[in-house]
């Protein structure tokens, strides 16, 4: 049921946005205010699918009651030691983080950012005291359109204009190599270079899914040159291609991974580097930190959305619902779509034209998607979506894509 008042509300909300806020995004004017495992609903009562989980980071659904839960009794005892004192909840968050992903050491911080720039700074250091490289000739070896995070040392190996455009000067020392092609990757390691840093599929390039077998050959590659593999599965990791990383497809276990968004289940900022011991023992005490990073809010927060991805298993609910969802999309067979690409219920849809309009037409439908590089439909809807959610939000891509 609409109310007038209910609906100006909606349009105050976004003027107050417009006046007072940064124009750094161009959301579209969907006004949010509850969320309950894929399903959203604006002020206007609205509900809507939720096709994007806030770019993979809540692939346990709005508001897990066992999340939710961790949240608001770690709240009431204790949020923030900082790092000068030790707290009760960070041992038990390291041991299973790095029980679960069979690595050694784990670092955390907030953003996906400042963990891709945790694990740069840990490859450079590992390259000096490690593998031998002259001070300051650290190189770190990266992928057209890749897309790790916005800081000026990240945008500064983007290969994105607008991403850099008016923010340099950058910082030195990344080289780019073509995505998916191993001999550009072989030719460009040298004795200077110490790391690889990839998303094992790209997200935000448009859901770009890699060569079969090109993380294995570039681990190996790697592997035999001294050079540490660092995986960056903020939005692939944790369930959403359909293995708990999305790594595991190809059997590669990198040096470093780097976790982000669905480490939390989308309820509080928290990320990680993970990794071999020999590569994050080169942090001495001093050398790097934060704040926030490991709070105990935070590692309650964590530990219960990694319970979830593990008791209700959702790595092969993904699996099982992309497979069907991958299927009915490609049967669709609209002469709109130019391909359907993606592993477990990481889905783009790439058309012939602009995905803004299409955008909005399922917004007025009911599912919330967002475009990903101009033409390419992002379909990453919770992992947690009921079998019948997920029917009614593929009739809908039907739907819009025969009207057009
Ligand atoms: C989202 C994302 C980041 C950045 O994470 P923030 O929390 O937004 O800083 C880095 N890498 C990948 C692959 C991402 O999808």
């Amino acid at each position: 049921m609409l109310h007038v008042d209910e609906q100006s509300a909606a349009a105050s909300l976004i003027a107050l946005e417009e006046e007072h806020g940064a124009h750094n995004y161009h959301p579209l004017d969907v006004v949010l205010r509850e969320g309950r495992g894929a399903w959203v609903t604006d002020v206007d009562g609205k509900r809507y699918l939720d096709g994007l989980s806030a770019y993979s980071a809540l692939n346990q659904g709005h508001a897990h009651p066992r999340i939710i839960e961790a949240l608001v009794t770690q709240a009431a005892r204790m949020t923030l030691t900082s790092r000068a004192f030790r707290n009760d909840q960070l041992g038990l968050f390291y041991r299973k983080l790095t029980e679960l992903t069979n690595l050694d050491v784990a670092l955390p911080m907030n953003s996906g950012a400042e963990a891709v720039e945790t694990a740069v700074k840990a490859a450079r250091k590992w390259g000096y005291l490690v593998k031998g490289i002259p001070d300051g000739e650290a190189e770190v070896i990266c992928c057209t359109n890749n897309f790790h995070g916005r800081t000026t040392t990240v945008v500064s190996f983007s290969t994105e204009p607008q991403y850099r455009g008016g923010f340099g000067p950058f910082t030195p020392g990344f080289r780019i190599v073509p995505y998916g092609d191993i001999a550009a990757l072989e030719a460009a390691i040298g004795p200077r270079t110490c790391a690889f840093l990839v998303e094992p599929i790209q997200g935000e390039a448009g859901i770009i899914v890699p060569p079969e077998g090109y993380l294995r050959e570039a681990a190996a590659l790697c592997r035999a040159n001294d050079v540490l593999v660092m995986a960056d599965e903020i939005q692939t990791g944790l369930g959403r291609t359909g293995r708990f990383l999305a790594v595991d497809h190809e059997d590669v276990k990198p040096d470093v991974l780097i976790l982000g968004k669905a480490l939390s289940g989308g309820v509080y900022p928290v990320s990680a580097v993970v990794g071999r011991r020999d590569v994050m023992s080169v942090f001495r005490p001093g050398d790097h930190g934060s704040t926030f990073g490991g709070n105990p809010l935070a590692c309650a927060v964590a530990m219960a959305a990694l319970d979830v991805l593990v008791d209700e298993r959702l790595a092969e609910r993904s699996a099982a619902l992309g497979a069907l969802a991958m299927a009915r999309l490609r049967a669709l067979e609209s002469p709109r779509v130019v391909e359907v690409r993606g592993k477990g219920l990481m889905i783009g849809i790439e058309l012939d034209r602009p995905a803004r309009p299409f955008i909005e037409s399922l917004a007025a439908r009911g599912l919330l998607c967002k475009d990903a590089h101009e033409t390419v439909i992002r379909f990453a809807p919770p992992l947690v979506i009921e079998d019948t959610d997920l029917l009614w939000g593929l009739e809908q891509f039907a739907a819009v894509l025969a009207a057009a």
